[in-house]
């Protein structure tokens, strides 16, 4: 790992870095806030790149500003599709409307939407979109002369590239820190045009790269019976342990990936991060890595993991070639809605099968967590449960400890 800045024998206390987390709708939206995101980013009904996810109408831009603001935390909107002619009548009035519902800043790719925004929206930030596969000091030096406040890297900049970047240029950089990859270079890919007339810069891609693949050589199949066909699935980004030498590059914002992950995913994602960042400004020069912030990221999601392009290109052991992906060890079981500390019983509302003698796990913000066995449970009007099985079914049941709303409750998978 790169050397802290040091001085007078103490690392150099630098600006905390915003954590930037997804919102796939608006209780992903409430959920990254309360486990202790700064900032979201969301798409809305138009112009984003995650034509599948729960996108945010521009009543529910302004219910998740309200909510956020409670939180001292902003929203950004991805407008990051390349338009074509098409796409653009009706982006003013739309950038109009979603300045009025209060977001604090688009994040976009097409100069054509840049300048629009610049011009009939003056208090939203532009933040430049990752799909720009900005790389060099040259170009966000470019950006900063076009007046964006923020860069977002592509995710193949080099950990050299950005340090060059700050001590060159006075701008934000937005970096992601964790999550999916593309297999090809990230906005240069048409695998999914190709395949299924999806178009990935549009919002459609249907990850085509994870597909199975039967492999050919001149018109013969050469994978032989019961092997594994072949995928062009990448490893996914995790900078958990690297923390150190992101903030001691200067970057201004940690962006986590996945706007189509699950409430728990992102919650158990953003959990760990924040309580990261918050030990090193703690304490600089005592900070280390805790095992509990990395299991907890591997309690949500089972894909491998590795550090992307920050200390070099991936190479032929950063892919994935296992046709079947295993899952998570854990599953959203419930959400808290309510507790009673006089009589200990927490209120929550299913999300997944549970039943009585099941070991679950409770987590909050900040690393609380606590295991136990489910005892008796019942429904909201007081009758015994042998399963919870309805989605969404109030149930109330005994905790072991305190438990606040909006914490979660885990089962293992399996
Ligand atoms: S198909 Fe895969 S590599 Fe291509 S854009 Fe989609 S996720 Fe990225």
């Amino acid at each position: 790992m790169q050397q802290a800045p040091l001085q007078g024998g103490h690392r150099v206390r630098l600006a905390k870095p915003e954590l930037l987390a997804p919102a796939g709708s608006l209780e992903k939206l409430k959920f990254a806030v309360h486990y202790g995101a700064d900032a979201v980013y969301i798409g809305g009904q138009k112009y984003g790149l995650r034509s599948n996810a729960d996108n945010f109408s521009i009543d529910q831009m302004r219910q998740g500003v309200e909510f956020a603001s409670r939180y001292g935390a902003k929203v950004f909107v991805a407008t990051n599709i390349f338009a074509h002619q098409e796409d653009l009548p009706g982006i003013a009035d739309y950038l109009r409307e979603i300045e009025d519902a209060g977001i604090a800043a688009i994040i976009t790719a097409d100069p054509a939407i840049v300048e629009t925004a610049q011009k009939v929206a003056p208090r939203l930030e532009v933040h430049l979109s990752t799909q720009q596969s900005t790389m060099n000091w040259q170009a966000v030096q470019f950006w900063k002369q076009e007046g964006l406040p923020r860069v977002v890297l592509a995710r193949e900049a080099t950990m050299a590239e950005i340090r060059e970047m700050k001590s060159r240029v006075d701008i934000e950089l937005e970096v992601f820190i964790h999550g999916a990859m593309c297999s090809s270079v990230s906005g240069r890919c048409v695998l999914s045009n190709h395949f299924t007339d999806r178009d990935s810069n549009r919002g459609g891609c249907c990850q085509s790269c994870r597909w199975k693949y039967d492999l050919h050589a001149d018109d013969q199949s050469v994978s032989e019976p019961g092997q594994n066909l072949f995928t062009m699935s990448s490893k996914d980004l995790c900078m958990i342990e690297h923390l150190p030498d992101l903030i001691e590059a200067g970057v201004d914002s940690f962006k986590i990936e996945g706007r189509m992950k699950s409430v728990h995913y992102v919650a158990s994602v953003v959990n760990a991060y924040r309580q990261a960042i918050d030990a090193y400004f703690a304490d600089p020069d005592g900070y280390t890595l805790r095992k509990e912030w990395v299991e907890e990221i591997g309690k949500a999601a089972n894909r491998p993991l590795n550090t992307g392009f920050f200390y070099g290109t991936p190479g032929a052991t950063e892919h994935i070639y296992e046709p079947e992906e295993k899952p998570a060890p854990y599953d959203f079981a419930a959400v808290v809605t309510d507790y009673d500390a006089a009589s200990g019983i927490a209120t929550v509302q299913q999300r997944s099968p549970f039943r009585p003698g099941m070991q679950v796990e409770f987590i909050g913000p900040g690393g609380r967590h606590f295991k136990q066995e489910i005892g008796d449970m019942t429904d909201a009007e007081g009758n015994r449960l042998d399963v919870a099985r309805h989605p969404l079914q109030t149930i109330k049941l005994r905790v072991n400890e305190p438990v606040s709303p909006l914490d979660l409750m885990r089962k293992r998978t399996g």
